[in-house]
C-alpha cells in the first residue's frame, strides 16, 4: 500500500470483458477496491445494493447531479451511471488503490479531471487482426470494408486517451496484464 493510493481507470467498449478482469483483478489484488457507481438501472437478479451498485431512481440521480456528488455521469444505453466523488477520495485517502470499471465517456471525463490517474484502454480481440483479414480477403463490398474501418478506427483512436491498452484475446492473459499493470504503476519511484 502506498500512503495514498492510485487510481486505476479501466474502460473500453461495452461487452468487452471489462466486468470479467475486474472481478479476477480485485480477487488476486491486495489493497485495491471497486468503486461502487451510483445507477438508475434496475436491479438485476442477484445483485445487491451497495455491493454492485447503488441502485438509485432517476430523480435521486438528478439531485446528486445538481449537488455536484459524481466525479463522472454518462448515460450508457437508456440508464445514467455515475462514480461517486466521496467513494473515490475517501478510498484513496485511506491508502487503497481505487479501480474504475467505467464506459468510454465517463473514462474521458475523469481523465480530465484527475490525470494523475492510470487509465487502461481493453480491446476487443478483433480489432488488431481486422485490417489486414478485410484487405486479404478481398471479398466484401467497399462499403462494407468501410464500414467495419471506420468503426476500427473510431476504437482504435480511444486508445491514445489512455495509458495502457490490453486486448483481451484470451481472458486469463488479460487478467495478468492488468495486474502487471496495477504491479508496475506501484513500484514507480515517484511513490516513494
Ligand atoms: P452494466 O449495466 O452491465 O453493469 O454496465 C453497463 C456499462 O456501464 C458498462 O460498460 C460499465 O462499464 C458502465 N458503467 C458502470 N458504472 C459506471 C459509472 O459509474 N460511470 C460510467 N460512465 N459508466 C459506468
Amino acid at each position: 500500500m502506498t500512503s495514498k493510493g492510485i487510481l486505476f481507470v479501466m474502460s473500453g467498449a461495452s461487452g468487452v470483458g471489462k466486468g470479467s478482469i475486474h472481478r479476477e483483478v480485485l480477487a488476486r489484488v491486495p489493497d485495491i477496491k471497486l468503486s461502487i457507481s451510483a445507477t438508475t438501472r434496475p436491479r438485476r437478479s442477484g445483485e445487491v445494493d451497495g455491493r454492485d451498485y447503488f441502485f438509485i431512481s432517476p430523480s435521486e440521480f438528478e439531485t446528486k447531479i445538481k449537488n455536484n456528488e459524481f466525479l463522472e455521469y454518462a448515460q450508457v444505453y437508456s440508464n445514467m451511471y455515475g462514480t461517486l466523488k466521496s467513494e473515490v477520495v475517501h478510498t484513496l485517502h485511506s491508502g487503497y488503490d481505487v479501480l474504475l470499471e467505467i464506459d468510454i465517456q465517463g473514462a474521458r471525463q475523469v481523465r480530465e479531471k484527475m490525470p494523475q490517474g492510470v487509465f487502461i484502454f481493453i480491446q476487443p480481440p478483433s480489432l488488431g487482426a481486422l485490417v489486414e483479414r478485410i484487405h486479404g480477403r478481398g471479398l466484401d463490398s467497399q462499403q462494407s470494408i468501410q464500414d467495419r474501418l471506420d468503426a476500427c478506427h473510431a476504437e482504435m483512436s480511444m486508445a491514445r486517451y489512455y495509458d495502457y491498452v490490453v486486448i483481451n484475446d484470451r481472458l486469463e492473459d488479460a487478467i495478468k496484464k492488468v495486474e502487471a499493470i496495477i504491479i508496475a504503476e506501484r513500484c514507480r519511484v515517484k511513490y516513494y
